[in-house]
């Protein structure tokens, strides 16, 4: 989970409490104003103008870069380490081998959900041919809820889950919680999906970091086999809703020489989500995917000619002006 999907999931939560209040009678909304004034003002963030929005991303990237600062201390929980104090359970689809380290105490129907999920989604997820699900040994570390997993989080900021590449072990929580609105839900399941695309691709595509984001963005979202031109997937509200962000700054490409040199981590994410939702829109997902293999993309788009590349940018922007304010499928290749 990365600061773009914990971002776009608050603003998300805090946008549907907003229509929500929109709703009540303007002496309801005068007592929340009066007894609630952090709620109050935290809806004002969402609804406001970009300059709250822009102050709301910057405290973001501050705490990403403190997350950066706290992964040297990181340690993991030792009931993972000690077979008898844990709950330990190995599953098999086909030949993937899945390991779960299960806190003690976690709630067995939610991970009893969790393991149905993810096989689901593993069969989806088969289909499509932008990666290759290797016959291998994947670890997932389950946390029986937020808050435990935020004690072993090896960064300080609010991520919701991660994929440890040194270690090659998802870590995700059972529930999640958030202080702020005092409740309390199981992991929405795009959250175990993101990171399992991580997994997948680090064991079988060197794709360079904006691939390999911008698939997990996408394939998190799938909810049908793939049929190229008759699958569609879900372009969530999070994403869209940045879209702006994107269109005021005109960004490069993520295919522009040294383009992580030039970013954030988090404009990085935001851009390679939506050039691969771009690429999948306008059917070519798969041909880029193999002309990466074979050249550098921004060689074979320029190919000595820096006109080519500025035509495909346009068209880019002139896609994302396009979409529309809300989530909707998007059908592609
Ligand atoms: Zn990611």
């Amino acid at each position: 989970m990365n600061i773009l999907e914990l971002t776009s999931l608050v603003l998300t939560e805090l946008i549907k409490i907003n229509n929500k209040l929109k709703k009540l009678n303007s002496n309801v909304k005068k007592a929340i104003i009066n007894f609630q004034p952090q709620v109050y003002n935290l809806l004002q963030i969402v609804n406001v103008d970009s300059f709250f929005k822009i102050q709301f991303y910057r405290i973001i990237l501050i705490l990403f870069f403190l997350q950066l600062l706290f992964c040297a201390s990181y340690k993991r929980p030792n009931w993972i380490l000690t077979t008898e104090h844990s709950n330990h359970i190995t599953t098999f689809k086909n030949s993937i081998q899945f390991q779960f380290f299960i806190e003690p105490h976690s709630d067995l129907t939610y991970v009893n959900n969790l393991i149905s999920d993810i096989f689901t989604f593993v069969d989806i997820l088969e289909t499509y041919p932008y990666l290759e699900i290797r016959n291998s040994l994947y670890k997932i570390v389950v946390y029986k809820h937020y808050k435990s997993y935020k004690e072993y989080r090896p960064f300080q900021v609010e991520s919701l889950a991660h994929f440890d590449r040194n270690k090659k072990e998802i870590h995700i929580p059972l529930t999640i919680y958030y202080n702020h609105l005092g409740l309390e839900y199981p992991t929405p399941k795009f959250v175990m999906y993101h990171e399992l695309i991580h997994a997948f691709l680090e064991n079988c595509c060197e794709y360079s970091l904006w691939l390999n984001e911008g698939l997990a963005l996408l394939l998190q979202n799938v909810q049908e086999k793939f049929v190229c031109n008759q699958t569609k997937i879900l372009f969530p509200y999070g994403l869209i809703s940045h879209k702006n962000i994107l269109i005021d700054k005109n960004f490069e490409l993520p295919i522009y020489p040294n383009f992580e040199s030039l970013y954030t981590i988090y404009e990085h994410n935001l851009i390679s989500g939506f050039f691969v939702y771009y690429l999948w829109g306008n059917r070519e997902l798969l041909n880029t995917i193999h002309i990466i293999k074979n050249t550098s993309l921004y060689e074979f788009y320029t190919n000595n000619d820096l006109k080519k590349y500025q035509i495909l940018k346009s068209k880019f922007y002139e896609w994302i002006k396009k979409i529309p304010n809300h989530e909707f499928y998007i059908l592609g290749c």
